[in-house]
């Protein structure tokens, strides 16, 4: 098979980004979470003390991004530190939609994560804008979705099995949020593109989601040719 651009977005907990790896490593691809990337910005924003609600003070702050492209080894780094766990805690899920609505943090992201996709080899880029700002030309556009309840109960398994409390209602009042904000935001909202394939996952595990998008690939890279 040549070489693919596949461009999966959709809101979390979707297992979006388990998939994502799994189709990565099902196409020998490079994989690139921009999640990642705005949880890196928003972890550097929070370290730099100024004030979220400051658009200006926060696209000020000068992040030095470094963040894996494997699907295997996944870190993520800030001036060296490891912080690949600290991106995923609390307080920086709570502060990412809000520095990711910054204009300036976007346009200096998009340009990044278009320079890192334009390498050699297939590639399978994950977010929330790809095919349709990002990526608009991908050959392969993916949009997961799942029910607001199937997100949460997702989530919260994954916080409960990580040691963290048992809180539905908690998690659903904060996926309901955060698909609020994401998909309000002036710039970039979240939206599948005209041209997407829309994938509802769930009623489907993990694996059926990958053997699905696998079989997506191969159909349109056989049209491609
Ligand atoms: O995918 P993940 O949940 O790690 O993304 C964290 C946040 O980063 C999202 O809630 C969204 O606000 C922002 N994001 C974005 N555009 C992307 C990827 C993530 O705005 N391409």
């Amino acid at each position: 098979m040549r070489d693919v651009v596949v461009a999966i977005d959709g809101p979390a907990g979707t297992g979006k980004s388990s998939v994502s790896r799994g189709l990565a490593r099902a196409l020998r691809a490079r994989y690139l979470d921009t999640g990642a990337m705005y949880r890196l910005v928003t972890l550097g924003v929070l370290r730099a003390e100024v004030d979220l609600a400051d658009a200006a003070a926060v696209a000020g702050v000068d992040v030095p991004i470094s963040v894996g492209y494997d699907p295997d080894e996944d870190r993520a780094y800030l001036a060296g530190e490891d912080v690949s766990a600290l991106i995923r805690g609390d307080e920086v899920t709570r502060a990412v939609s809000a520095v990711s609505a910054v204009p300036a943090v976007r346009t200096r992201l998009v340009e990044l994560q278009r320079e890192l996709a334009s390498g050699s080899g297939s590639v399978v880029v994950e977010g929330r804008d790809i095919g349709t700002v990002v990526l608009p030309d991908a050959d392969v556009k993916i949009f997961l979705t799942a029910s607001a309840e199937t997100r949460a109960r997702r989530r919260n398994d994954q916080n409960v099995a990580a040691g963290l409390p048992d809180d539905y209602d908690g998690v659903l009042a904060d996926v309901r949020r955060r698909d609020h904000l994401d998909s309000t935001r002036a710039v970039s909202p979240l939206r599948a593109a005209e041209d997407a394939l829309v994938v509802d996952t769930s009623e489907m595990t993990e694996a059926e989601v990958v053997a699905h998008l696998l079989d997506l690939v191969h159909e349109s890279s056989g049209a491609m040719r």
